[in-house]
């Protein structure tokens, strides 16, 4: 089913939902299974798997020199996807991104996808890999999200890249995208990114799930400038919980996301691991119920693996 139709059946009640990583390349699917399995009790009727790009590294050789090596750290984001609808019968939602892929790849990906019964994706454009400063995209693949919306929208109306195709099967895919309640970081300012968000929804985008956030006013202004420019589909929105001290300053480095004053200086009071734990996972509580008292369509948790937070945050909230 579409994540879309989840939200509409659900009216007004809040839905939950978890994003997973693939494990480690060498890893078993059954440390997916290990993470899910106390999920399940909350029902969430979709679960997101990452996409995580090859990168290259340099390696040092006994002579000393350094070799270029690529690696792909963590593989497997369409075979959890099958493994986890098979299993549970819940939706899988893969995470696709232009980054590392030409548009023809692309196309052949989203042909497995669907030949799978994965019809619901979130289309992204991906980061920089590590030492390139900046998004570059491959020879002949998207350079934006945008990009990639199109090709599946054109899928869904049955417009294939190669147009002796007649009569092509149309595709059936449900189309999230990113949105960012503290901007993009590459934005200049907001009004840009709201602009390419808008042009996003407008390509065919069905929904959107948003960065992490700590401050749910974020999330509620961002609601409201959607609405502004005319972005009408559900807005879907990511947390986290604060697991470890360290993530007040990790977090904004990596994901460009502010802390708020009392977050920081509660975390900042803490003396141990433990203490410092409990004051993230009950912001995070305390956030979620918020957002669901506030009416939002779903919950959608970034679990990064910590089953035990979530367990006791969804029993919290829900
Ligand atoms: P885009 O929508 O393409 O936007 C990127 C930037 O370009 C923005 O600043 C935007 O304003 C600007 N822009 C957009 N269109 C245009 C245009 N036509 N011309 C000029 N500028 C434009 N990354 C992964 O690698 N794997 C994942 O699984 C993954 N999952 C994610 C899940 C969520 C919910 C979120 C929020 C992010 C995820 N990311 C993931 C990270 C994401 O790939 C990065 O944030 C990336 O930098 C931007 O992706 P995007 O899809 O938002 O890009």
């Amino acid at each position: 089913m579409k994540i879309t139709d989840y939200l509409k059946k659900a009216k007004n009640e809040t839905l939950i939902s978890f994003e997973i990583l693939p494990p480690l390349k060498g890893g078993r699917i059954q440390s997916i299974f290990d993470v899910l399995d106390p999920l399940m009790e909350f029902k969430p009727p979709f679960i997101d798997v990452t996409y995580h790009r090859e990168e290259y590294i340099y390696k040092q050789r006994p002579s000393g020199y350094y070799e270029k090596t690529f690696i792909r750290k963590r593989p497997g984001t369409v075979g959890i996807c099958a493994a986890i609808m098979n299993k549970y019968g819940v939706d899988a939602v893969p995470h696709l991104i232009c980054g590392g892929f030409t548009v023809e790849e692309t196309e052949n990906a989203l042909i497995d996808l669907s030949f799978l019964g994965i019809n619901n994706v979130l289309a992204l454009r991906g980061d920089a890999r590590k030492f390139e400063g900046r998004f570059i995209p491959e020879p002949g693949g998207h350079p934006y999200a945008i990009d990639l919306v199109k090709q599946m929208d054109n899928m869904n109306k049955g417009v294939y890249l190669d147009d002796n195709i007649d009569n092509g099967l149309a595709t059936d895919f449900c189309i999230g995208v990113a949105g960012y309640p503290e901007k993009h970081f590459e934005a200049p300012n907001m009004k840009s990114d709201m602009k390419f968000l808008k042009e996003k929804v407008d390509a065919g985008a069905d929904y959107i799930v948003t960065q992490m956030f700590f401050d749910n006013q974020k999330y509620f202004d961002f609601v409201d400038l959607c609405r502004e420019y005319d972005i009408n589909v559900p807005i879907i929105p990511g947390l986290k919980p604060i697991t470890r001290a360290s993530q007040i300053s990790t977090l904004p480095r990596i994901f460009f996301t502010n802390m708020p004053d009392d977050l920081v200086d509660a975390i900042l009071a803490t003396k141990t691991k433990e203490a410092a734990k409990e004051v993230g996972i009950e912001w995070c509580i305390a956030q979620s119920k918020e957002l669901k008292a506030a009416g939002v369509p779903c919950l959608h948790y970034y679990t990064m693996g910590d089953v035990k937070t979530f367990v006791r945050i969804g029993q919290a909230v829900f």
